[in-house]
């Protein structure tokens, strides 16, 4: 068996996580070094890499996070913006080999991205 990377340990609750949100489909959840007052991770429950290994069978899945996370926006208060950030392979710096979207609010951000 493939060693478990972190994203499914706290699928699994073999490790705590702060958890804003679940459903049949996805998690969502506090990230552990929050880059803004309010930083979240939204992820499938089911193994999917990134979204280079995504196939026109995620599509619902992939919309149904982005209305996840429109719903937590509004839920944690963020009327004057956030931003949605998906890492995808080393370039862009993913660090966790389970796809996952970034909601960060709560403070303005930079243009373009580091
Ligand atoms: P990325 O660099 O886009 O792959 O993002 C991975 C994110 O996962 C980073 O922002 C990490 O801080 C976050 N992270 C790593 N381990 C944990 C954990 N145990 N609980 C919550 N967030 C985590």
């Amino acid at each position: 068996m493939p060693e478990k990377n972190v994203f499914q340990r706290i699928i699994d609750r073999e490790i705590p996580a702060t958890i804003e949100h679940e459903d049949e489909q996805c998690l969502a959840f506090r990230d552990i070094a929050p880059q803004a007052p309010t930083h979240i991770l939204v992820i499938p429950k089911r193994p999917l890499r990134s979204l280079a290994d995504a196939a026109a069978e995620d599509a619902a899945l992939l919309g149904h996070m982005l209305t996840v996370i429109r719903t937590l926006a509004e839920k944690l208060g963020l009327q004057t913006g956030y931003r949605v950030v998906l890492n995808c392979g080393p370039d862009a710096g993913q660090s966790v080999d389970h796809l996952h979207f970034h909601l960060l609010g709560g403070r303005s951000f930079g243009w373009p991205p580091g």
